[in-house]
């Protein structure tokens, strides 16, 4: 393999959103805590190289391998990402439509409740507030065939600053030899633990 020394792979976050927004989509690895999004962007993703930023997607069964790195001017705190992830309905709109580039950016994720939003936000259960009761200490759902009994959503908010990926492949397990970073990624988080 290569001779650089070796970046960290990091993985301690809370997952990856896929939003169209801004004419493009967007890939934007999720943190609950805001500061910790603003440091890792000032400290790593601002010194990234656009044209040498990578994302690979590694898809074994039901779930797939978030795997994203770049060449830096700052090679001393560089680390590369990575996250196990289930595929969603969300990844698999952003698969077919990326169209060879995407933008990157950290986003906040963060559960509502329902004092915290509009009345036409929706709760996970698929039903608006409104169709919740509002007593203070009682949320039930009034659809019938529903079960929820407390409103919840959750709400992802996006970082303004952002980078261009121009460099993204959805790859199989048989194909990751044929790419170093998802090669990297896997030999040193899957297969070295086995
Ligand atoms: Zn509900
Ligand atoms: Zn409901």
């Amino acid at each position: 393999m290569s001779s650089q020394s070796p970046i960290p792979w990091f993985d301690d976050f809370l997952g990856v959103a896929y939003r169209y927004f801004d004419l493009r989509m967007n890939i934007v690895p999720l943190f609950s805590d805001r500061k910790e999004a603003v440091n890792l962007w000032h400290d790593v993703i601002h010194w990234w190289v656009d044209p040498t930023i990578k994302a690979r997607f590694v898809e074994i069964g039901d779930q797939y391998w978030f795997v994203l790195g770049a060449e830096t001017k700052k090679p001393d705190s560089n680390i590369s990402f990575y996250k196990t992830l289930a595929k969603s309905e969300n990844y698999e709109r952003f698969k077919k439509g990326h169209g060879g580039e995407a933008y990157l950016r950290l986003g906040m994720y963060s559960r509502k409740s329902k004092t915290d939003v509009k009345d036409d936000a929706i709760c996970d259960c698929g039903h608006a507030k409104e169709d919740h009761d509002d007593a203070k200490d009682n949320d039930e759902c009034f659809y019938e065939d529903c079960k929820c009994r407390k409103f919840e959503s959750f709400q992802v908010t996006l970082l303004k600053k952002k980078k261009t990926i121009t460099d993204i492949a959805f790859l199989s397990e048989d194909e990751v030899k044929d790419d170093p970073l998802a090669w990297n990624c896997l030999y040193v988080n899957k297969l070295n633990k086995k």
